[in-house]
């Protein structure tokens, strides 16, 4: 029984959580679930992003507070997890009074340990709005395409010189800005460049692709000190005298949320949150898309460090591509894709679950179309729905007496529990799914080379062994599926009376009762 700790990206309050975002995540959910039926000790953490400036801006759109925008998001992020059968030990906020503490706790031992420092720096003011002003927040014709475009980047991509911006205008009154002193809290990641390089060289193994590459880039560069503090009035307090009228920046107050997030949970239960987070044999898997990737595997790790050298830092980053909808980007101002509510309104969570993992974006970008989902639909409600049914549901039978399992049979399935188990730990998703469609194939081709309607009516004692090997293929369906499918999984465990999905082979040791069994899915 180890102890796993399993973090879920922070989503941002300031749009709605559509499909691309659920392919990121859903994977967190799949390890949840499936470490717990090994018997681990699971805390699966997340919460919603309140803060920074996309957020502000977007109040100022709705013109409403910041405040009012970040709750109205949040309310709608827990209801998609809720429905999407997301089961976080806790799903909170970065508002969290109890994160803000914690979360100034943390920064104040860093700063203490003298890991972040002070530093004055020439920034971009406007002396209009009387304050500084974020590169994002200016905007200046881009040098290389011509066009007008934020200071932070370029949709072509180009990202503006400190030479450029003496040429932006603030995005709200448009005046131009001058440069002006201003002090700063900064992190020094170039003091742990050579320990955060280490990390990474005994955890990459465990990695994908897109992880190693994007953390050893930035690597290569040199890691440069990043600021902690910004001129904004939105945010968590900084817990250093001089800095009043500043917050913290918002990447550092959401990935130190994994942390306070396991201090809650552990809290409330009187567990030791430590155990999750030091050096040991236990597991902290972190999970989100490709654009979060050095949030995780640099600046969480470089906090870590900076706060205490007795925790450990990430050793399982599972990072996904995009996915696309219909070959474009989502895109809610364009009106592409669906969010994921508009999506439970036409789909089923556990399919969609399914699909979304079995297509997923885990090695390169992949595409989501409306007919692909449908097809997988279809495919499960034939496979898996029928299968139930032509077993628990055959005509004229009301009990499945306890027989005699066919032997080959049961090595099949304790050989799926094995492979789906190794694909899991070894964060492949997509070829776990790929092994529950092998196992109901399987048990399909099973079923049809009994003839059970023959057997039926010749040699009810060879019957009686193909519905009770069938039945026991379904209650160990039950728990292969939980982690991809857990509302069939659950139905199907109240059929056959399992008291809880663990991962292991179960035999049926009682008569099944075949009185309320309802079809698990409907064609689409
Ligand atoms: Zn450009
Ligand atoms: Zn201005």
């Amino acid at each position: 029984m180890g102890k796993v700790l399993i973090g879920g990206a922070w989503p941002y309050a300031n749009r709605s959580l559509h499909l691309g975002h659920l392919a990121a995540l859903i994977s967190g959910d799949v390890l949840a679930r499936y470490h717990r039926q090994i018997g681990d000790d699971v805390i699966y953490v997340s919460g919603t992003d309140c803060h920074g400036t996309p957020i502000t801006e977007r109040a100022k759109k709705e013109k409403i507070s910041p405040k009012e925008i970040a709750e109205k998001y949040h309310k709608e992020f827990s209801e998609v997890f809720n429905k999407m059968n997301f089961s976080y030990d806790l799903y909170s906020k970065t508002e969290d009074d109890y994160h803000k503490q914690k979360v100034q706790e943390i920064f104040r031992k860093i700063y203490d340990n003298g890991y972040i420092y002070e530093k004055i720096d020439d920034d971009n003011f406007c002396e209009k709005c009387n304050k500084f002003v974020a590169d994002r927040e200016l905007k200046l014709i881009c040098p290389r395409c011509g066009l007008e475009t934020k200071g932070d980047q370029c949709d072509c991509g180009y990202v503006p010189t400190k030479e450029d911006l003496k040429n932006a205008v603030c995005t709200e009154c448009g005046s131009k800005v001058v440069t002006r002193p201003n002090k700063n809290l900064y992190i020094a990641l170039s003091k742990l460049q050579q320990e955060i390089e280490k990390y990474v060289k005994i955890n990459e193994r465990n990695w994908r692709k897109n992880t190693i590459n994007e953390t050893n880039k930035y690597l290569a560069e040199g890691l440069r000190d990043r600021a902690v503090t910004r001129n904004l009035d939105w945010g968590v307090d900084i817990p250093v005298d001089g800095f009043e009228d500043k917050k913290m920046y918002v990447w550092i107050d959401a990935v130190l949320g994994y942390l306070t997030m396991t201090m809650k949970v552990c809290e409330e239960n009187g567990w030791d949150w430590k155990q999750w987070w030091s050096e040991g044999d236990n597991k902290i898997y972190m999970v989100h898309g490709k654009d979060n990737i050095t949030f995780h595997t640099i600046i969480l790790p470089g906090l870590l460090m900076g706060f205490d050298k007795s925790l450990k830092a990430p050793d399982r980053i599972v990072s996904t591509e995009y996915l696309n909808f219909n070959e474009q980007k989502f895109s809610k101002s364009k009106g592409i894709g669906l969010t994921i509510l508009e999506a439970l309104e036409r789909y089923n969570v556990d399919t969609l679950r399914f699909h979304l993992l079995r297509n997923g974006p885990e090695s390169k970008d992949t595409n989501f179309t409306e007919e692909d989902y449908i097809m997988t639909h279809n495919e499960i409600t034939n496979k898996l729905g029928n299968f139930i049914n032509r077993t628990l549901k055959f005509k004229g039978l009301t009990t499945i007496p306890c027989s005699k399992m066919n032997e080959e049979v049961e090595t099949e399935i304790k050989k799926k529990y094995n492979e789906i188990s190794s694909l899991i730990e070894n964060i492949e998703f997509r070829n776990a799914t790929l092994k529950i469609v092998e196992l109901l194939d399987y048990a399909n081709k099973y079923y049809d080379d009994q003839k059970p309607w023959v057997q039926y009516k010749e040699n009810l004692e060879e019957f009686n062994n193909t519905m009770y090997t069938c039945a026991t293929i379904i209650a160990n369906l039950s728990n292969l599926i939980e982690p991809f499918m857990p509302d069939a999984a659950h139905k199907i465990a109240g059929y056959l009376k399992i008291d809880k999905n663990e991962w292991k082979p179960i035999s049926i040791t009682e008569d099944i009762n075949l009185e309320n069994i309802e079809p698990l899915f409907e064609r689409l």
